[in-house]
């Protein structure tokens, strides 16, 4: 079989502008522990729509292909390729996979925390004009290097599921694994209702937890978190102090046990301490960025909160989302989370729905017209 020399791909040359398709190269030779796939489904992130509109922005980023999460069908691999479990990726594999870590830095042997690789490799931190070109999601072929970790499939995983463990599923599991998980009864508030927060609801509720209480906007996603197991549900035009209220009305007066920020707006710290009960705990996730947020360090020592960061996840929360979406698929509809599939030509316009908060996920099929 003669593997491409190049691909189509939706790359992104200017903030804001239109993505543009073009051929991009791939790698001439396939290294040793890497592979060569086909994409079969790319969803879209927040930090995506942050990156295409230059609210999140790198020098001499660009040229870039968007999408770091993303599912593929194996050409061809290279010499003794093995996925994370040392199983055998081969042409044909069904494969998920993310960001790449090199194994040998402080963060990944001595801290022996992924996350923390000083050598990173992520889709939006390659351009599309330098080797190895295309390891994101947005184009045909997707070049999946030897340092990223791979995962075999389970078949009853659907291609959207396992792209969005990728980043979105596997970021809640970390968070989760980081607050010490939740105990049956106790009571959780989920700041945002996106793809994130919507996740986390179920997470919440398949542990056990409640009342789970998600919080956001528009109304739509406020009743899709309902379907995803939320007891009660608080919009944003209700103002900080009715949804304090509604929270001490359903916990008892006390609060929440674990209060997880998946929003990132402004204010979301000092509302999370607000809400939290004595003793609680908040993990921040949604809250990126260089701009700093208020937290009233007296409510922190007052309730004797405990207050965590919670950065994306690794290989073990990939493998963890991908069971967890396995195993609960008959008691959550994750295909609601999706938007309808368009191909490359489609994909900027759902990153701008995704940027107008009209899709949950969107989809990209780069084998569609
Ligand atoms: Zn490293
Ligand atoms: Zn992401």
């Amino acid at each position: 079989m003669t593997l491409p020399t190049h691909t189509r791909a939706a790359v992104l040359r200017a903030h804001g502008a239109p993505l543009v398709t073009e051929e991009i190269p791939l790698p001439d030779r396939i290294e040793p522990g890497a592979a060569l796939v086909r994409t079969d489904c790319a969803t879209l992130c927040a930090t995506d729509v942050h990156l295409w509109s230059g609210a999140m922005t790198f020098p001499g980023m660009l040229p870039m292909v968007l999408g770091h999460e993303m599912v593929g069908t194996v050409l061809a691999a290279g010499e003794g390729t093995v996925d994370a479990l040392g199983r055998p990726v081969t042409a044909g594999s069904r494969i998920g996979w993310s960001e790449s870590t090199c194994g040998h830095c402080h963060g990944c042997t001595v801290l022996r925390t992924p996350v923390a690789c000083e050598h990173r490799g992520y889709g939006f931190l390659q351009r599309s004009d330098r080797h190895p070109y295309a390891t994101a999601g947005l184009a045909e072929h997707a070049y999946v290097t030897p340092g990223a970790q791979k995962y075999l499939l389970p078949e009853e995983v659907e291609d959207t599921w396992a792209a969005a463990a990728g980043c979105a599923v596997k970021t809640v599991l970390h968070a989760f694994d980081r607050a010490g998980g939740t105990r049956p009864g106790s009571s959780v508030v989920i700041q945002g209702a996106g793809a994130l927060g919507i996740v986390a609801t179920a997470v919440a509720k398949a542990g056990g937890a409640g009342p789970v209480i998600t919080i956001g906007a528009p109304k739509r996603r406020l009743d899709l978190a309902e379907e995803f197991g939320a007891d009660l549900v608080l919009g944003l035009d209700e103002g900080p102090a009715a949804r304090k209220e509604a929270v001490l009305a359903a916990t008892g007066g006390r609060g929440a046990d674990l209060v997880i920020d998946l929003a990132g707006a402004p204010g979301v710290g000092a509302e999370a301490v607000d809400l939290a009960a004595w003793g609680g705990r908040f993990v921040v996730v949604g809250t990126t960025g260089p701009a700093p947020q208020e937290i009233p360090l007296g409510t922190v020592m007052g309730k004797e909160l405990t207050v965590l960061g919670s950065l994306n996840g690794d290989v073990g929360d990939y493998h963890r989302a991908i069971g967890f979406l396995r195993d609960f698929r008959s008691r959550f509809d994750w295909d609601a989370l999706f938007g309808e599939p368009v191909g490359l030509s489609g994909a900027t316009a759902a990153v701008e729905a995704m940027s107008r908060l009209e899709q949950t996920k969107a989809v990209v099929d780069p084998r569609l017209p």
